[in-house]
């Protein structure tokens, strides 16, 4: 049984695509990335570089990072408060009766 409500906003943040996903280190995307080059291994923000190759955050990487964990988090809220409240909505059409009354 499907269920029309579940409609999924088209073209929006949906599955991010693996390489285009936003920077690991810093969360910004990647062209706009403030990760320096790993002299070892010469990528931008690679998380293993800062564990393996010797690189240190910067103070500007944590704080972007920050943001962007707390973006993810808003969004999830927002996009867990949008379903609960469709829930209801569904569950309220599907509760209330109208002849009930
Ligand atoms: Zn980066
Ligand atoms: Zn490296």
């Amino acid at each position: 049984m499907t269920n029309f409500g579940w409609s999924y906003p088209a073209g929006c943040s949906g599955v991010p695509a693996d390489d285009e996903g936003p920077c690991e280190v810093c969360g910004l995307d990647p062209f706009r990335c403030i990760c320096p080059e790993c002299p070892e291994c010469s990528v931008h923000g690679d998380p293993n570089c800062y564990k393996e190759h010797g690189l240190v955050l910067t103070e500007e990487q944590r704080q972007s990072r920050q943001k962007y964990e707390a973006n993810m988090e808003a969004e999830a809220r927002a996009e867990a408060e949008w379903a609960e409240a469709e829930a209801a909505a569904n569950a309220g059409n599907a509760g209330e009766n109208p002849a009930h009354r």
